[in-house]
């Protein structure tokens, strides 16, 4: 079975956050390589580079070798920077493949992030250029105790709190452990000397009482919580909570998503820029101003040895089409859109650029009349995760008990569901995520205002989510895909071993300007 494969197949049993976490635990997503700003010294006088894309990889390319020194132009299919870091905000309009057009009907300040919607603290790379950009950064919360774990097969298909699954499987697995340690059942593993050791150490993680037994009692409480929470005055005394049985919390299949924070790229701290995702492609357009020519819909690339011209159609005038020339070209257009522009590189790189598949994936931003998950539910940012196709209900990280309306992440759907709801409208998907979400806040009918829906197969820009290297693909093409063919370098997060991650198109891209500048090195500039 290749990787793709068994990820399709996690993704479609376990959903979106089992895919990621077997996608780390694979080796797909690595540690950064950054190591600080590039240096780029020497540039030859006049030396030129065409970037194709504006997304972070092309921008975080346009700005540094604008800095060293070249002439830079960039074109992008869009009217707007980023690419794929994207949020969508009231009054802006989107039109898909298909040709469905979705006004966003949000409230002034609220958003959603179509793409990316977190960053781990070890991305250095992107990081560095929030901050060297400005881009102010707050805390995206991966991880919240008071969020549900639901599945449609438990409990009567009622949500349970992640705090309370945690709590119970966890003092379960330390009673059962501690029982064994002492009826001497690990004496092969544990030594004498650390018997004792790892009995305590049982009884913190799990709260057992002195017994080494998992029940109610003040301890499990302070990890499930109570009954009745402690409170002041004549009310204060709090009631312990009765734990749920080991046989239904294993029944359940909710441990599934108590590791949700536990891998490399999902642990805390994670960020998320203030006012959303989009405000870095924003600051870095900001930054390169004219350098970027918007609406450059990119047809052909054809390059010579004296140089690569890259012909577009100018989407604000349709049938006009122009052409831009530079010494070396560096092309970020995602797989699946630059297999379909005509240009003259060798077989080696041609065929690995049709040999990465692109998951497919579904956002849906839904706004309500008020923010109930903190009303009724105190739940504060974070995310829940349910067994429906959905997925994921992620709550704003931020404008905690604002009044008035709010915007939550109502789906984040993967796989074959994601097929599935790419072929629907746009509203018939919000429709479906609201009858879904309605299963773990009934509050939804009654509070739903209005919603979008970006299915990634069908953005004219990306045709795709992310790039899905098989280790077969990823052994026979990666080199190919990367290394630089005559004066054109590819880079983006599909050159990288951080698929999927904007770390991976600024570490792709990084690498591969310094690459092509040791070549303009090496021909002073020209031919
Ligand atoms: C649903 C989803 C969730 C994600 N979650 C995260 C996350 O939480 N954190 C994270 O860090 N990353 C996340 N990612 C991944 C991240 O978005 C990408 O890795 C990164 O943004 C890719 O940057 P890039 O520059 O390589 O490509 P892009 O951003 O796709 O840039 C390519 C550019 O080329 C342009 N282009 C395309 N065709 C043409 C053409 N014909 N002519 C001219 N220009 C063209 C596009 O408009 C675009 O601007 C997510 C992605 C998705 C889709």
């Amino acid at each position: 079975m290749s990787r793709r494969e068994l990820f399709r197949m996690i993704g479609a049993t376990a959903g979106g956050a089992a895919m990621f976490q077997a996608m780390s635990s694979l080796g797909f997503n690595a540690e950064s390589p950054y190591n600080g700003p590039i240096e780029l010294q020497g540039t030859p006088k006049g030396a030129s580079v065409l970037i194709l894309g504006a997304g972070i990889a092309g921008m975080t390319a346009a700005y540094e070798l604008r800095n060293a020194g070249y002439k830079v132009q960039v074109l992008e299919y869009n009217n707007r920077a980023g690419g794929r870091n994207w949020s969508l905000r009231g009054g802006d309009s989107y039109t898909e493949l298909g040709g469905f057009t979705q006004k966003c009907e949000f409230d002034k300040d609220l958003y959603i992030n179509p793409g990316p919607w977190r960053i781990p603290y070890h991305h250095r790379g992107l990081l560095s250029y929030c901050k060297r950009l400005g881009v102010p950064l707050e805390a995206f919360v991966q991880v919240n105790y008071n969020a549900y774990l639901h599945s449609s097969q438990a409990f009567g298909g009622k949500p349970q709190r992640y705090r309370e699954i945690k709590a119970d499987y966890q003092g379960h697995v330390a009673e059962l452990l501690a029982k064994a340690t002492r009826q001497n059942a690990l004496d092969d593993s544990v030594s004498k000397e650390d018997r004792e050791k790892l009995l305590e150490s049982l009884r913190g993680w799990g709260a057992l009482d002195r017994d080494f037994s998992y029940g109610p009692s003040e301890a499990s409480s302070d990890r499930r919580g109570y009954e009745k929470e402690p409170g002041g005055g004549l009310s204060a005394r709090p009631i312990p909570s009765k734990p749920i049985g080991l046989s239904d919390v294993l029944d359940s299949g909710l441990w599934q998503g108590i590791p949700n924070g536990d891998t490399f790229d999902m642990q805390t701290a994670l960020f998320q820029p203030v006012g959303g995702m989009g405000r870095i492609g924003e600051a870095f357009g900001r930054e390169l101003g004219p350098l970027i020519r918007y609406s450059a819909k990119v047809i052909d690339i054809h390059q010579d040895q004296h140089g690569v011209t890259a012909t577009y159609e100018d989407r604000l005038a349709p049938g006009t089409t122009l052409k831009a020339s530079a010494d070396w070209c560096l092309c970020t257009i995602p797989l699946p859109v630059l297999a379909q522009i005509p240009m003259n590189v060798g077989p080696a790189l041609s065929a690995a650029i049709s040999s990465v598949p692109y998951a497919s994936a579904i956002k849906v931003g839904l706004q309500f009349k008020r923010r109930f998950w903190e009303e009724d539910d105190h739940i504060y940012g974070g995310i829940s995760y349910t067994d429906l196709p959905i997925t994921n209900i992620g709550y704003p990280n931020t404008g905690y008990h604002s009044s008035g309306k709010g915007v939550l992440l109502g789906a984040y759907i993967w796989g074959l569901n994601a097929m599935e709801f790419t072929a629907m409208t746009p509203q018939q998907r919000v429709q479906k995520v609201l009858e879904y979400g309605s299963q773990i806040h009934p509050q939804y009918p009654k509070e739903f205002d209005n919603g979008v829906a970006v299915a990634w197969h069908r953005s004219p820009f990306t045709m795709g989510c992310y790039g899905m290297w098989s280790a077969d693909a990823r052994a026979k093409h990666y080199d190919d895909l990367c290394r630089i063919d005559g004066r054109i370098a590819l880079a983006g997060e599909h050159a990288s071993f951080l698929g999927g991650w904007q770390e991976g198109a600024v570490t792709s891209s990084l690498d591969a300007i310094g690459r092509l500048h040791q070549l303009a090195l090496a021909q002073g500039g020209k031919a």
